[in-house]
């Protein structure tokens, strides 16, 4: 059993990184204040091999939106079949091409063994609440795996003349609540801390027992203390590690998961929660 689970992690590939986002690569390196390498996925299984963590890796098809090729699920898949004990994948597929969307779910599942989903409502530009992309969940739910849904503001686009059209409102966790009141067996994770509306995210956690949240996209230094204080308390089944790699390195995320927890007074069996257990259970590895 590996020491940790990385909820959210992109491929620091050049599928990825110069394709699928590259107009936004250089504005989110600034948002993030580092330059991200492109890397092989050869390096990035040895290093979570060394640090014991097993990653989840995140498909991308945000086409309709912004016309740039996906980075495949086929991708993903061969990547987690070459590393099986480093990796498992989430699929993507973009709400807007409707019944191929569909399909190419329940492909990404039962044929190439995918684990979840993943949704960025920013930049795939749509409003997770939207009744015509239920049958998509109706789909979701019945394959049984998780939905991820990205939150909160965006490095992407951020700092950029009408960031880069990106439309923050796309991002409120509050819609997600539609979704989970909706689909109540389908388990939906908010991506990052969801801010400016984490207190908005910390009430849907709270009120449902089908969503969670990832912490990613943030060093845990600086987290509001809200959620630093939920994470220790009464919301400590309902938080995952994620670290958002390649902008933020699970070695970092970690030290500074560390030094977080230990000055706030979380206990061992706390941490263990975020780090493996709270994720083991949404992906059944227990
Ligand atoms: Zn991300």
């Amino acid at each position: 059993m590996p020491k940790a689970i990385d909820m959210h992690v992109h491929l620091p590939t050049s599928s990825w990184l110069d394709v699928a986002i590259q107009p936004y690569r250089v504005p989110a390196e600034k948002f993030f204040r580092a330059t991200v390498p492109t890397r092989e996925m050869e390096e990035v299984a040895r290093l979570y091999e060394e640090l014991d963590i097993l990653g989840v890796l995140l498909a991308w098809d945000a086409e309709t939106a912004t016309g740039l090729a996906p980075l495949t699920n086929d991708e993903v898949a061969s990547i987690v079949r070459r590393y099986p004990k480093q990796f498992i994948g989430f699929a993507s597929v973009d709400p807007w091409k409707g019944k191929k969307a569909i399909i190419e779910m329940e492909r990404a599942v039962k044929a190439l063994g995918l684990k979840g989903a993943k949704f960025h409502p920013g930049i795939q530009a749509f409003y997770p609440h939207d009744v015509h992309f239920y049958p998509l969940y109706e789909k979701i739910s019945e394959l049984g795996v998780p939905a991820l849904f990205h939150t909160g503001t965006s490095g992407l686009g951020a700092g950029m003349p009408g960031g880069m059209g990106i439309k923050l409102d796309h991002t409120r966790p509050i819609w997600l609540d539609h979704v989970a009141a909706d689909f109540p067996k389908l388990t939906i994770i908010g991506a990052h801390p969801a801010w400016p509306w984490h207190e908005e995210m910390l009430a849907i956690i709270q009120h449902k027992s089908n969503v969670f949240m990832d912490l990613s996209g943030w060093s845990p230094k600086y987290l509001p203390k809200v959620i630093v204080d939920e994470a220790r308390g009464r919301l400590s089944d309902k938080m995952l590690f994620g670290s958002d790699y390649p902008f933020i390195t699970p070695q970092r995320w970690l030290a500074d998961f560390e030094a977080v927890t230990a000055a706030a007074g979380f206990s061992p069996e706390t941490k263990v929660k975020i780090l493996y257990d709270n994720a083991a259970g949404i992906l059944r590895l227990v």
